[in-house]
C-alpha cells in the first residue's frame, strides 16, 4: 500500500494537469527507464532529458517558485509539491532548472540590480548559461563562513585569488557565482561578499576529481589574479553572507527523493523476484531487511509530508527538513547495501547495485553533512545546548 494524502478540489484538478502533461509530453525513454537510476542510465538519456527539460520550459514549469514577472510559474508550495511528486511518482527528472534556477536566480531577484536582472534572468530559464557554485573550499565545508578566497578590490574590479573545490559541474560552467572574502579582519560572517564569475575569465584553471564510482562529478577551482568587475557584485560588499542564504518560497520537503529511493526499492524487489543471480532463494535473509526498508520509505515520505504541510501553513521548517534530509540520505545508504548484499559476488563486478553503492556514499556529505543535520536536531528541535 502507498500512502498519500488527500487533495482539495483545486489541487486535484491540479494533480490531474500536472499527470496529462507528463502522459502527452515526457519522452518514453524517461518514463521507461525513471526508476532505474545509476550514473549509466543516466548519460544514456541525456538526449530525453534535454528535450523533457524544453518541454517543461514552454510549458512555463521551469522555474515554478519564481515570479511570473521574472518568467516564474509563481506556483504555491502546494502547486510545487504536487509537481514534484508526480514527477517523482512517474520516474521523470524534476528540478530541471539547475543552480540557475534554484540558487542564482533568486538571489538576483532579491538583491540584484535592474541591470543583473536584464542580463541573467531570461538566460537562466532559457538554459543558456550554466551556473556551478564556488562555495566549499579546501578548509571551510560544514563551516562555510570560515572561507578565505579573496578578493580585493582594484578600480572597477575585484581581483580574486584562492581556491574552490567540489565545484558540481564546473567543467561545463559558463559562470560560477561564488562567496569571497573582501574583509579578512571583520567577524567572519561579515566580511564575505557575493559574486558573479565567468569561467572563461584569464587566470580561473578547472580541474576535475574523479569519484569513487570513476565519474568525474565535481571539480577543484583555482583562481589567480582572475579580475571580475564590479557590476558582477550581487548586493553590498561584506553583505554576501546574507545575499547567499537567499531563496524564494520554494517546496523543501525533498518528496523527490523520498519517492526516488522507495522506486529504487521496487526496481530491486523486481530483480529479486525474477530470480537469476540476484534471487531470494540465494539469499534468505534479506526478505527481512526488504520488510525494514519499505516501512523506512513510507516514513521517508510521511517526513516530507510533514514538511510541506507546515510550509503550506506558512510556517517554515527549519530542524523538520534537517530530519528528512537526513532520513532519506542515510536510508539510500541501507538501500544501496541491500543491494550489494542481494547481489552477492555480483554485487562486486561493476554493475548498477555497485554504482548506487559508490553513488550513495556522497549523499550523506552533499547538501549538510548527517553530523551537522543530528546538530540542527538536536539543538533546534529538542532544545539541547549546542557543542
Ligand atoms: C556530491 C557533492 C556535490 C557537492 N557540490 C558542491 C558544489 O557544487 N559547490 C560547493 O560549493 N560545494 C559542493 N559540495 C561540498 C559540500 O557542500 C561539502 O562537502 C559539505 O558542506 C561538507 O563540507 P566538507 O566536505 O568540507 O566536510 P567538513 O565540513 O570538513 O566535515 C568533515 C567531517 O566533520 C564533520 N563535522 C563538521 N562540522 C561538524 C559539526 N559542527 N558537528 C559535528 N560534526 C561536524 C562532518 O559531518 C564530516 O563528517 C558538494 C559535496 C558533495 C558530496
Amino acid at each position: 500500500m502507498v500512502i498519500t494524502l488527500s487533495d482539495n478540489e483545486r489541487e486535484a484538478t491540479w494533480r490531474k494537469e500536472v499527470r496529462s502533461f507528463i502522459d502527452s509530453e515526457a519522452p518514453a525513454a524517461l518514463k521507461a527507464a525513471g526508476d532505474e537510476g545509476g550514473e549509466n542510465s543516466l548519460f544514456g538519456r541525456l538526449g530525453a532529458i534535454k528535450e523533457w527539460r524544453e518541454k517543461v520550459a514552454a510549458k512555463g514549469w521551469i522555474a515554478p517558485s519564481w515570479p511570473k514577472r521574472f518568467g516564474g510559474a509563481d506556483m504555491t508550495v502546494a502547486e510545487q509539491f504536487i509537481m514534484n511528486e508526480e514527477f517523482a511518482e512517474s520516474g521523470v527528472p524534476g528540478n530541471l532548472g539547475g543552480f540557475g534556477v534554484m540558487m542564482i536566480g533568486p538571489t538576483i531577484i532579491e538583491h540584484g540590480t535592474e541591470e543583473q536582472k536584464e542580463e541573467h534572468l531570461t538566460k537562466i530559464l532559457k538554459g543558456e548559461v550554466i551556473w556551478c557554485q564556488g562555495y566549499s573550499e579546501p578548509g571551510a565545508g560544514s563551516d562555510l563562513a570560515s572561507l578565505q578566497t579573496r578578493a580585493v578590490r582594484d578600480g572597477d574590479d575585484y581581483v580574486i585569488n584562492g581556491q574552490k573545490i567540489w565545484t558540481t559541474g564546473a567543467q561545463f560552467a559558463d559562470m560560477m557565482y561564488m562567496l569571497v572574502r573582501t574583509d579578512p579582519d571583520a567577524p567572519k560572517h561579515r566580511g564575505i561578499t557575493y559574486l558573479l564569475v565567468n569561467m572563461k575569465a584569464p587566470g580561473v584553471t578547472v580541474r576535475p576529481l574523479t569519484m569513487l564510482s570513476g565519474a568525474q562529478g565535481f571539480n577543484e577551482v583555482f583562481f589567480e589574479d582572475v579580475r571580475v568587475p564590479v557590476k558582477n557584485r550581487i548586493g553590498e560588499e561584506n553583505r554576501g553572507w546574507y545575499v547567499g542564504t537567499t531563496t524564494l518560497d520554494f517546496e523543501r520537503s525533498s518528496i523527490g527523493s523520498a519517492i526516488g529511493v522507495r522506486k529504487q526499492l521496487e526496481s530491486i524487489i523486481r530483480q529479486a523476484k525474477s530470480g537469476g543471480e540476484a534471487s531470494f532463494s540465494r539469499n534468505p535473509n534479506v526478505k527481512r531487511e526488504f520488510a525494514d526498508r519499505w516501512i523506512e520509505a513510507e516514513v521517508a515520505k510521511m517526513l516530507s509530508y510533514r514538511v510541506v504541510s507546515m510550509q503550506v501553513r506558512g510556517q517554515i521548517p527549519n530542524h523538520e527538513a534537517s530530519m528528512c534530509k537526513l532520513f532519506s540520505s542515510e536510508m539510500s545508504q541501507r538501500i544501496a547495501n541491500l543491494s550489494m548484499h542481494l547481489f552477492g559476488m555480483h554485487g562486486n563486478v561493476r554493475n548498477r547495485a555497485s554504482n548506487g553503492y559508490m553513488q550513495a556514499v556522497s549523499s550523506t556529505i552533499a547538501g549538510g553533512t548527517t553530523e551537522v543535520q543530528k546538530g540542527i536536531i538536536a539543538t533546534r528541535g529538542l532544545g539541547l545546548p549546542r557543542g
